[in-house]
Formats: C-alpha cells, structure tokens, sequence
C-alpha cells in the first residue's frame, strides 16, 4: 500500500469513529437535557456499549499496522515523499489517540463508561437531595478509573504522576508543576486584589434582586443568540443541571444553559460562555469536516474561547452598551431604573460566591486553584475521597473568606468528577491566561474592536480568531498556537494586567 492509500484507509476509519463518538454524544445530550429518570440504568448500558464499539474501531489493528507504515515517510515539508502538512497533523494526532486507546483493556473502557453513566446521575440525584454520602461510593469508584488509566498510559511511575497523566488528556504537554507555577502567580496577586476590593464600596446591585421569571430569560437568551451572530440553523439551546455545549456534527453544535427566577447573570451568562465554545466548534473550517482535526486545541483553548466571549466581551461596558436596550425590552418592570452603565457595573461586582459558575472574574480562578489542589491530591491518594466535604470547606474559606452552606452548593457543584473528569478544571483558569494573551494581538490587529463590539458587530471579531483560531482546529498544539498568535509563551501577566486594569476602574483605586 503506498502512503496515499494508507493515509485513506486511516481517514476512513477515522469518520467511522466520529460517527460511532458522536452517536454516543447525542445520547448523553439527551441524558443531560431531557431522559426521564427512569431511563437512566438502561441509558448507562446503551453508552457502553456504543463506546466500547467506538473504542474497538479506535484500536482497529489496521489502525496500528498503517501508522507503523507511515512512520516511515519523512517529516522534512521539502523531501519529495513529504506529506503535505495537514497530512503529517493528522497522523501525529491520530497516532496520539491511537496510542492512548490501544493501551486501555476493552473491558475497561465498556465498565469505565458504565460506571461513569451511573455516577453522573447519582451525583445529579446527590446534589438535588444535598446529602454526599450517596454520592460517595461513585466518587471513590470515579477515582479509581481515573487513576488506572493513567497508570494504563505510563504515569506514576517515574515518568510523570498519575495525575500529570490526566492533565495531559485536556492540556497535552502541561504538567502538574508548570500549571501549580503558573496557579501559585496567579495566587499570589488575585488574593490581595480580592482583600482591597472587598474594603470599596459595592456597586448598587439591588435591581438584580428581583423576579425575572423563567419564560422571560429563555426568550432572551433566544434573541442574545441571535445578537451574538449564533447560527441557530448550526444549532441549538437547551436547559440542562450544569450548562455545556456538545458538537454532535459540524452543523449541529447544542449549548445548554440553567434559569433560575432570583438570578438572571446566571443563565445569561452561560448562554454567553458556551456560545464561545459552539462558535469555536462552527469556525473549524471545511476542509476539516468529519476529522479528528476538527476540534479544539486543548480544553484550555476552547475555554479561551468562551471565557473570552462571556467576560472580556460580555462583562465589557461597551457590550452592554449596545445590548442593555434589548434586556429592557424584556424586563421592562425590573431594569426600569437601571442603566447600560449599573448595568455593566453591577455585572462586574467583585463578591466571591460559593458556586464557582457564578463567581466574579477574579474569585472564578481562585475556585479553579483549589480544585486543582484538590484533585491532584485525591489522584495521588493524599486525601480520602470521604474527607472531601470537609476539606472542601477548609479550601472554601481559605482561598475566598467563605462557608459553603450546603454540600450541594460546596463539594457537589459540579459536574466534573462524576464523570471521572479530573484534570479538566485547570483548563478554565488556563483558558483565562490564553485568552488574554490573545486579546493583546487582537487589539494590535482590530484596534476598534471596542467601538464594534458597543454596535453589536461582532462579525469582525470571528473573522479575526477564524483567521487566526478556529481555521486551526487541533493541528496546532496550544503551546505552538499560543506562539504562532502572539510570538510568546503562557503567562499569567496580560490576564493580570487586564483584572488589575478593570477592577481598579470599577472599584475607584
Ligand atoms: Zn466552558
């Protein structure tokens, strides 16, 4: 076979796995969104099965025995057997996926999927009743999935820990250190900044302290997509018990968002942020359709995206300059006497809440620190699983001067670990960093990017992280991306700059 048809044969296998991985995301769509609790035992053995397919397709032998083949063509871009370049990306992806895959036992993966439907509702159920004990003994069986894989993989003995092998799944090539240097500089100035303001007076937020009903917010939320330029031909809104957006095809990218009567930031907000990640998701351009290159850079740069988009954008004056006309026209009673300027104002009030989607700007990275703290302490066997409530609080009032009232509201406010997702949360914090590192660039090249977005024109926008994000998919690496943008390297100082910039405005010092 030469290396034309070998390069086929892996494309094809490739779809078919997108095919079988996006089956399976529709139907945990549906048992985010809308599967009657009934369902949900049964549900968990349909996805089993459909992943433990999709995992076979996945470490299809033909798979290894062509990569092996393939290894072979020279990388040199000049050399006349050369692939062209989105070839050699996806063969260096394709090989990392194959590699990983081919290394967990097929059982595993099927009872790790199993597993991972049933604990997802139970903590679904946990939260509703507010107790941790029910929730315990998926948390401690999540864990320990966790933990095998990563020793499947390598880690934990010698070559990195086990929880430096998770963090590699959301942040290829970050380790556990460069994220705690990079956390403990953040840390370091976010904490302060937090003490300072919380000696200012607050800004008038007593407009936000009223009904706005349900139905309102999610007729809103219809025309804020709409705003926003979200193709709803592309896709769609729904509620779910912890907001997300899932790409179910190229042209079908659902968000989901969650209402609650007493407090209209929280679903509009997320509306925002996940409208980031499905404009991410539909910028992948043509020619990686149906591919595993279509897709994000790494968690941390998705989160880039929607982070960017829900407040650098979102929590901006000039934003709610052009669109706080439009939230009056649906709460004509409530915003009577508030302004595009309260508005914006009380939009950016520094109060650290116990529920990390509902903080501030600056307590949200001081949440996600602590979680990573945590999580790579319950990884490396350092902490019990059932002393996490506990803890938890000891973590919550450390790093944010606060109680968590509730358990549903402290250690079971998200999703993450329910699913045996640990070594995602560093990504938002990550995604903070990249994003303002990017907007530097994009000031650069679109210096009246503010006065377009105060017009709502946010085509400008798109086009500009298009040309210079979305078109990549995951052919970069978030590291090589990140350069290729800006010419630099993760830092945490543009962020800084820009909180330290914006906080000291709004709050007078
Ligand atoms: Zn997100």
């Amino acid at each position: 076979m030469n290396s034309g048809q070998a390069l086929e044969t892996l494309h094809r296998i490739d779809r078919e796995y997108r095919c079988l991985e996006k089956a399976a995301a529709v139907l945990q769509w549906d048992q985010e969104t809308c599967l009657p609790a009934g369902g949900v035992e049964e549900r968990a053995e349909q996805l089993a099965l459909l992943e433990g397919i999709a995992h076979e397709r996945l470490i299809d032998p033909e798979t290894g025995r062509l990569l092996a083949e393939l290894g072979s063509v020279p990388e040199n871009p000049r050399g006349d057997r050369a692939l062209p370049e989105p070839e050699r990306d996806f063969l260096r992806v394709t090989r990392r996926r194959y590699e990983r895959a081919v290394k967990l036992p097929a059982d595993f993966v099927s009872a790790a999927a199993r597993a991972g439907g049933l604990s997802q509702a139970a903590w679904a159920g946990a939260r509703r009743a507010n107790d941790f004990a029910s929730f315990l003994p998926h948390l401690e069986t999540m864990i320990d999935f966790a933990r095998k894989k990563a020793a499947y993989w390598g880690f934990g003995n010698g070559a990195g820990s086990l929880y430096d092998g998770l963090l590699d799944i959301y942040e290829p090539g970050m380790s556990a250190s460069e994220t705690g240097g990079l956390f403990a500089a953040l840390r370091e100035r976010l904490v302060p900044l937090l003490e300072k303001i919380s000696l200012c007076p607050p800004p008038d937020t007593s407009f936000l302290k009223q009904d706005f009903p349900v139905e309102q917010q999610a007729a809103f939320s219809q025309r804020l997509m709409d705003y926003l330029g979200f193709d709803r031909g592309r896709g769609r809104l729904d509620t779910s018990a912890h907001p997300f957006t899932t790409s179910l095809g190229s042209d079908d990218i659902r968000i989901t968002t969650r209402y609650f009567p007493d407090n209209i930031l929280s679903g509009l907000f997320s509306v925002i942020h996940e409208s980031g990640h499905a404009f991410y998701e539909m910028g992948f351009p043509p020619e990686l359709r149906g591919s595993c290159l279509a897709d994000g850079a790494s968690m941390a740069v998705h989160e880039s995206q929607s982070r960017f988009l829900e407040n650098v954008i979102g929590r901006s004056r000039s934003f709610w300059t052009g669109c706080f006309p439009l939230l009056r026209e649906y709460f004509p009673r409530q915003l009577k006497s508030a302004g595009a300027e309260n508005f914006y104002r009380a939009v950016n009030e520094v109060k650290p809440s116990p529920v990390r989607v509902d903080a501030d700007e600056i307590s949200y990275s001081l949440h996600i620190i602590f979680r990573f703290e945590l999580e790579k302490r319950l990884i490396g066997g350092e902490l019990a699983p059932e002393k996490l409530p506990p803890v938890w609080n000891d973590y919550t009032r450390e790093y944010l001067g606060l109680e968590s009232e509730t358990v549903a509201d402290g250690v079971l406010q998200d999703i993450h670990w329910s699913m045996g997702s640990f070594g995602y949360f560093p990504s938002y914090a990550l995604g903070n960093l990249y994003g303002l590192q990017i907007l530097k660039k994009l000031k650069q090249d679109i210096p009246a990017y503010e006065s377009a977005v105060a017009e709502g024109k946010f085509s400008l926008l798109y086009d500009w992280l298009g040309e210079n994000i979305y078109r990549w998919g995951c052919r970069l690496e978030p590291g090589e991306l990140l350069s290729k943008i800006t010419g630099e390297k993760l830092s945490v100082n543009p962020f800084l700059e820009y909180i330290e910039g914006k906080y000291s405005e709004l709050y007078g010092f």
